[in-house]
């Protein structure tokens, strides 16, 4: 039995344990939330005043022991996790003055995608099924040029975060222009970002040249320095649409503000043959030649690395974000992830943007296809087992964006973002092992509860920060817009 295959087993016999110890023995009320007034007979003098506490059927802290709860419970105050463990330990201990009951649901640390771009929602399903250069030539590049705006980047990213909120994403790392107003659209509906604004060596909607993109970005991230949910960030494009000279002045301006680097890397094989052509070397080696490697930058995609790109990157503690279901639809080719983790990388998974190369941001899908991918191109069935998947959505993406300190695990003193996902419908049942549920057979309709910062953003009902009427009534004209704007002459 290989190590990996052992490891199944282990936890599959742990969950069983677990899950035989305590089945469904939890009540079957129906999701709640109440508001907790203390009893005339609660002993209050030995129990402390917290804002919320979170009861479910199952808690998973994806911790480093991954330790397990059922039922468990989560207390927050001030946005913060101060205690996860036994429900009946935290009622004894706590009294919170918001209970939110999800006995058919576990909760765990809501997910984080390491790449996308939100505003690019207005063009899903403007074109698939093309090679990536025609669907940006004829349909991306000109769909962009005639309409992105701070009004077009607002609707695009709010339509992604209803999006993202309802299928239990928290956290997000994203790349595009006028990142600023996308962080107003962010921050309104209450999720976490790292939104790099991106350089090429081009116009774009937002800037003109180089001069342009540093001012442009230096005013971003003076904006949202310090900002607890926002994280500015700067996003040179890749290596091969960025000069050496851009490059290097958005590390040194990242450098500047400790902003992390977001880039795409070795993502498909004409970008290793013009790279290898022009300088000679790989793209990793090409930015550690130039001195852009280290701990703030997340490289998405890294299919097309080698063993000694993978050892490199890890050296220089690059997070490196893996889109497999992007990879698969643009036939960009399989990272090899297996040997990216075992070098030392930490992976996340990401969705990428959803205009042609997804078309969605769902996480769950995402692990499901990483783990997928992973068995049928090593012939392996036990390599990236379900356990690894979820620590890849959680806590190891966590990792890669350098923000394993606040979120990623549910664990004292990290910031309260959760999920609950409801293991009550058929789908679900009957429930084996709760990792291999969650990866392999969990949509994200199922998800019960979003909370980041320990507000309620999804309630099982509905998304508490948005307008979704709104917000899908103006993706729909914005598709009119952009339609009759591609019915035009495309100006250069
Ligand atoms: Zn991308």
């Amino acid at each position: 039995m290989t190590h990996a295959a052992a490891r199944v087993a282990a936890g599959f016999v742990a969950a069983l344990l677990s899950c035989a110890a305590l089945s469904f023995a939890a009540p079957p009320a129906a999701a709640a939330e109440t508001a907790h007034a203390p009893s005339k007979n609660s002993p209050i003098s030995s129990v402390s005043s917290v804002d919320t506490i979170v009861t479910a059927g199952w808690v998973l802290t994806m911790d480093g022991s991954d330790r397990v709860f059922s039922p468990g419970a989560v207390a927050i105050a001030g946005g913060r996790i101060l205690a996860v463990g036994k429900e009946s330990e935290l009622l004894s201990r706590y009294l919170p003055k918001q209970r939110i009951s999800r006995p058919h649901s576990v909760v765990l640390p809501g997910l984080i995608n390491t790449h996308t771009h939100a505003a690019m929602s207005l063009f899903r399903g403007i074109a698939d099924d093309l090679p990536l250069m025609e669907w940006l030539t004829k349909f991306i590049f000109p769909a962009e040029a005639k309409n992105v705006s701070p009004a077009f980047v607002k609707a695009g990213t709010t339509l992604a975060c209803l999006e993202m909120i309802r299928g239990g994403t928290t956290t997000f790392a994203d790349m595009y222009y006028f990142e600023s107003d996308v962080a107003e659209a962010v921050n309104a509906c209450g999720l976490r970002g790292v939104l790099g604004e991106t350089w090429l060596d081009f116009p774009v909607p937002d800037h003109k040249d180089l001069a342009e993109a540093e001012k442009v970005t230096r005013a971003f991230l003076e904006k949202w320095k310090g900002h607890p949910r926002i994280t500015a960030a700067v996003a040179p494009h890749a290596p091969y649409t960025c000069s050496k000279e851009t490059l290097q002045a958005a590390k040194a301006l990242a450098d500047e503000f400790h902003a992390p680097l977001l880039i795409h890397l070795s993502e498909t094989r004409d970008e290793q043959k013009q790279i290898g052509d022009k300088y000679g070397t790989t793209p990793a080696k090409w930015l550690d030649a130039i001195g852009f490697l280290g701990p703030s930058v997340l490289a998405a995609h890294c299919v097309w690395c080698d063993a000694d790109d993978f050892r490199l990157l890890a050296s220089k503690r690059v997070g490196l974000s893996h889109n497999p279901e992007s990879n698969m639809k643009l036939a960009s080719g399989i990272l090899n992830v297996v040997a990216a983790r075992q070098a030392g990388l930490a992976v996340g998974l990401g969705t990428d943007g959803v205009a042609g190369s997804n078309n969605d941001h769902d996480m769950w899908e995402a692990m499901d296809f990483a783990g997928k991918l992973a068995k049928v191109s090593t012939m392996d069935p036990t390599a990236l087992p379900a356990r690894d998947l979820l620590r890849m959505a959680t806590i190891e993406g966590a990792r890669a964006m350098k923000m394993d300190d606040r979120i990623g695990s549910l664990e004292t003193d990290k910031r309260a973002d959760l999920v609950a996902v409801d293991l009550s419908g058929a789908r679900t049942r009957p429930l084996w092992d709760v990792f291999s549920t969650l990866v392999y057979a969990v949509k994200e309709g199922d998800v019960s509860l979003t909370m980041v910062e320990g507000r309620v953003l999804w309630d099982g009902r509905s998304v508490r920060t948005i307008n979704a009427a709104k917000t899908l009534r103006e993706a729909e004209e914005w598709r009119r817009k952009i339609a009759a704007s591609l019915s035009e002459p495309v100006s250069k």
